[in-house]
């Protein structure tokens, strides 16, 4: 278990197990979305990421006011969106559900994220993982450029997506396997009565139940 090196801020990391294998800098993985709910897709990438580029720990980072979301649609609060993220790792070696972002409160920016990442695991590595639809979007993000400043940027393919990336950036390209899942489906899946099951782990299923999550839509 690694703890925050000494004059970090604990607040910014209360619940943090971030592990650390033996060779050298911690290498931490930043990967950042609604996960509303979490998906086999968000953990299949999660977890080979983590193989592919030798993380010591990939952190699923939940959005508290995901930005470019608001308005879109009615948003889960944070906390069960947490929930569920957390309930999707559990036992997972690697992964761990990044409560940062809620921590911090209001919009959601990764560039606020890295900078207090590197504040309270100072030397880490860290890399900025995100799917091809995201990338093509990175122009979009808060402070881009700190972004790629303060991180390796990290793209996986998404299925039936393939976007040019935008230029100027040193991409790292990670392939996964291609699951044809997202958010949005599962969403629509409540709404119509349709099966969730082995699109999300069975815990994270179970909260959706319990919860009477997405039986409204939007
Ligand atoms: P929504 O449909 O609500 O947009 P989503 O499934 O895209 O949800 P997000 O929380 O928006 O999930 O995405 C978080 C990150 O996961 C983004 O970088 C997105 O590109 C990536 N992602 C989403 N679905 C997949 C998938 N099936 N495979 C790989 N990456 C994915
Ligand atoms: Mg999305």
């Amino acid at each position: 278990m690694l703890r925050p090196q000494a004059g970090a801020c604990f607040a910014l990391w209360p619940s943090s197990t971030v592990a650390r294998v033996p060779h050298g800098s911690l290498r931490l993985g930043v990967f950042g979305g609604t996960f509303d709910p979490p998906h086999v897709g968000h953990l299949v990438t999660a977890i080979n990421v983590r193989h592919a580029l030798v993380l010591d720990t990939v952190l699923l980072m939940v959005a508290n006011q995901p930005w470019q979301k608001l308005g879109s649609r009615p948003i889960t609060s944070a906390s069960q969106r947490l929930a569920m993220v957390r309930a999707a790792v559990a036992d997972v070696p690697g992964l761990e559900a990044g409560d940062l972002e809620i921590v911090h409160g209001g919009p959601s920016y990764t560039a606020d994220t890295l900078e207090a990442l590197q504040r309270v695991h100072p030397g880490a590595q860290l890399f900025t993982i995100m799917g091809d639809d995201a990338a093509a979007h990175f122009y979009t993000w808060e402070r881009y450029q700190q972004v790629a400043a303060l991180s390796t940027l990290v793209v996986v393919d998404r299925p039936g997506n393939h976007v040019e990336l935008p230029s100027g950036f040193d991409w790292e390209r990670v392939e996964v396997p291609r699951l044809d899942v997202s958010s949005t489906d599962l969403r629509d899946r409540v709404v119509d009565g349709r099966p969730l099951d082995y699109l999300v782990t069975a815990p994270v299923l179970a909260m959706i139940s319990e919860l009477g999550l997405y039986q409204e839509g939007g």
